[in-house]
């Protein structure tokens, strides 16, 4: 993705579409989204959407995870990764999320994509961060976090989302700051 730079999209319209698709899926209530079962229902919901589980043997590029075909609808991800993330591992719940993030923004959005050639690129407009956005918003819910007495710490976000713990500080810095760039 990273030839490319997208229309631009605000962290606060992530914020939306992430409240949107729990809303949609019917994890409003709840902090830990399961990702293996969220992929089964977007194969129910989204005609075009499909993922595979690709063993590990079998993976052509050791440096990547997971991966998204936008134009046939697939993600693809690496057996252990799969696994990993059905037995709650933070690290690789987020990569399926993340992935999950490209195919909504591109395939049920429509978010535009431009060839880069070579053009700097601002994070909004970057497809990359729009992904990882999108994916921090959905696994670590702003709702829920404001609508807390008191902001949870870093730990116990780690614990009721299920996401690292570099991925509850990062998405800490947007929610007790207010800061929503
Ligand atoms: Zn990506």
């Amino acid at each position: 993705m990273s030839d490319y730079y997208a229309q631009a999209v605000s962290r606060e319209d992530l914020r939306q579409l992430a409240y949107v698709i729990r809303r949609e899926f019917g994890y409003l209530d709840v902090w830990m989204i399961p990702v293996d079962r969220l992929l089964d229902q977007m194969c129910e919901a989204f005609e075009d959407f499909s993922y595979e589980i690709v063993p590990d043997d079998e993976w052509e590029d050791k440096s990547t995870h997971a991966d998204t075909d936008i134009l046939g609808g697939t993600i693809r991800i690496r057996e252990s990764i799969y696994n990993r993330a059905c037995d709650g591992q933070g690290r690789d719940r987020m990569t399926i999320a993340h992935e999950m993030a490209h195919y909504i923004l591109s395939c049920v959005i429509g978010v535009k994509l431009y060839s880069r050639r070579g053009k700097h690129v601002e994070c909004y407009n970057d497809p990359e961060w729009q992904a990882k956005c999108l994916a921090g918003e959905l696994l670590i819910p702003y709702y829920k976090l404001k609508s807390c007495s008191k902001i949870p710490s870093p730990l116990r976000i780690e614990l009721l989302c299920g996401v690292s713990s570099d991925a509850a500080e990062y998405q800490l810095k947007y929610v007790a700051g207010g800061d929503v760039s």
